[in-house]
């Protein structure tokens, strides 16, 4: 197995914004997309939670 130099690889392409995977508008894009599903998701979460959670986790109704 032939060892190559690390600047071969792209920064962090494992990771879901990963380097190298998207030019700049499509990593962008792709940031904005997952923002926004985080953002769903969250309040997804919130709707589930009892208001004692809620008051606990410090969120207003
Ligand atoms: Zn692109």
């Amino acid at each position: 197995m032939t060892e190559k130099p690390i600047t071969e690889f792209p920064r962090n392409a494992s990771t879901a914004d990963g380097r190298g995977a998207y030019c700049r508008p499509c990593h962008a894009k792709a940031a904005k997309r997952s923002r926004e599903r985080a953002r769903a998701k969250y309040a997804e979460m919130v709707a589930l939670l009892s208001p004692s959670d809620r008051a606990r986790l410090g969120i207003a109704d």
